[in-house]
């Protein structure tokens, strides 16, 4: 007779049996910290003819312990998906929870078992752990039992979260649900945006440093313009798709550096000069979460005086229009997404869990709304076909939430801060037009982010009215005068 020692364990086989080697080997290592790691120590040596048997014995063994009982009692579904997920491929990316200690093998085993005890039986449990020829079934029926769970699990980390760094945003929820859905009924889809007027790299250069001195900046905007030019920190990239993905980001040494999604045109100025204050704000301080709300309104803001800038540069009325209506487009998808987010969040706080006839409820409701959404619906006559269509949407995007926030840790009210920040913008700069001097203070908030935050951000230019729900809110008249009153929440 033969041995082989697979991971420390010795197996005792005859000539003609060597064939089964590879296959023994496979469930060694598959079932490894699971079964083997225990036994390595006790100089174990079983007879390959016995091994699946053994096999069958020990797992049994283990799932009838007590303390098996309690761990699989104390674990549920949507713990164990999370910690699957969370550990898949030995993914870090999620700043907000920790993975436990427990092996990610051992995740899956009790996944499997649970599996089979709703599906199967314990023998086909055991084959699964030597063959895995089911994964695919068992993690699609995991994903699907535990769907609404674990969504209701973000959407209360969501809300936490929010309640503890912006409740003011949360309080008015719903005034921010009809503003949204009235910017979304009121712009037109159709709108194309002309070609824009070409620009150089250099008369980008010289045009933006005129525009630092047309808003006053500081002589240490200047420098670190300067600073950034020099040191190649500005990385122009020609834009490749629809979306614009510049970003202002920190490099792996620490340096912070800005990608603008070039386009050869004047519209190049204004994502630069909006990459310009995540710059500046993220050069002076480390930001926090609780800045979460507020950090895209000074880069916002300066892009929309950018626009004004360009304009008094003498650059046509219907070029500006191109540049807002690009804007706009951008906001509008993000909006779009948000939509049923903040829905659910305001439904969660108001009346619990959020279930699948919920999410479809919704659909159903707005599907109509959105000008979008509309075209299609008009292929979708039968009724049926419509409502199959939104269950199937509604549980991927779901999966898709649920995805993006485990394995990425991506909030799913992310995006919201656009929002907020372009319903600020849109104040202030009706403000500007009354003589007030809000730029001053919009280079104060840049250079001093930490000091602020929503609240004092409402107190420094008296928006107090816009988050004022006693009906007199502005959102709310606004919706009155121009009479659109097809989007109330309830
Ligand atoms: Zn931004």
């Amino acid at each position: 007779m033969k041995k082989a020692i697979i991971k420390g364990i010795t197996i005792k086989y005859e000539d003609s049996e060597s064939n089964k080697l590879d296959y023994i080997t496979k469930i060694i290592i598959n079932n490894y910290a699971f079964v083997f790691e225990k036994l390595q120590f006790d100089r174990l040596e079983i007879d390959l003819s016995d091994f699946d048997q053994f096999f069958y014995d020990e797992i049994k063994r283990i799932y009838e312990q007590e303390e098996m009982k309690k761990i699989l009692e104390h674990l549920s579904l949507p713990l164990l998906y999370i910690e699957y997920l969370l550990k898949k491929d030995g993914c870090d990316n999620n700043s907000f929870i920790e993975p436990t200690t427990v092996d990610a093998e051992i995740v899956h085993n009790l996944i499997a078992y649970k599996f089979y005890e709703a599906n199967g039986n314990f023998d086909e449990f055991v084959q699964y752990l030597k063959d895995r020829k089911n994964e695919d079934k068992i993690i699609k029926w995991v994903r699907s039992e535990t769907r609404f769970e674990i969504y209701n699990y973000i959407l209360k980390f969501n809300i936490d979260l929010l309640k503890d760094n912006d409740s003011l945003f949360l309080d008015n929820i719903n005034l921010i649900i009809s503003n949204i859905l009235q910017e979304i009924s009121t712009y037109d889809m159709n709108k194309q945006s002309g070609q824009l007027p070409l620009l150089s790299l250099n008369n980008l250069d010289t045009l933006f440093c005129e525009f630092l001195s047309y808003i006053n900046a500081p002589e240490l905007w200047h420098e670190l313009y300067a600073d950034l030019k020099k040191n190649k920190n500005i990385i122009f990239e020609e834009q490749k798709g629809e979306e614009n993905i510049s970003s202002c980001y920190i490099d792996e040494d620490g340096t912070i550096k800005m990608k603008i999604d070039t386009t050869g045109t004047i519209y190049d100025l204004c994502n630069l000069a909006h990459e310009f204050a995540h710059y500046i704000i993220l050069s002076k301080q480390e930001v926090d979460l609780r800045k979460l709300s507020i950090i895209e309104f000074p880069s916002i803001f300066f892009e929309q005086i950018m626009e004004e800038f360009l304009e008094k540069k003498g650059y046509s009325q219907s070029d500006i229009d191109s540049i807002k209506s690009k804007r706009e487009q951008n906001n509008l998808e993000i909006y779009i997404l948000l939509v049923p987010i903040i829905s659910d969040i305001n439904c969660f706080i108001n009346n619990g869990k959020i279930t699948k006839e919920d999410r479809m409820h919704f659909w159903k409701n707005k599907f109509s709304s959105f000008p979008r959404l509309q075209k299609e619906m008009k292929d979708l006559k039968d009724k049926n076909v419509l409502y199959g269509a939104i269950e199937n949407y509604v549980l991927m995007d779901c999966d898709v939430l649920n995805f993006n926030f485990i394995r990425n840790g991506k909030l799913v009210v992310e995006g919201y801060e656009y929002l907020l920040g372009t319903i600020l913008v849109k104040k202030l700069l009706e403000q500007r037009l009354n003589g007030v001097d809000v730029v001053s203070n919009m280079i104060d908030i840049t250079n001093n982010f930490n000091n602020y935050n929503l609240q004092k951000v409402i107190e420094t230019f008296n928006m107090e009215e816009l988050f004022n729900s006693d009906n007199k809110g502005v959102v709310k008249q606004k919706s009155k005068a121009t009479n659109t009153n097809s989007y109330n929440n309830k």
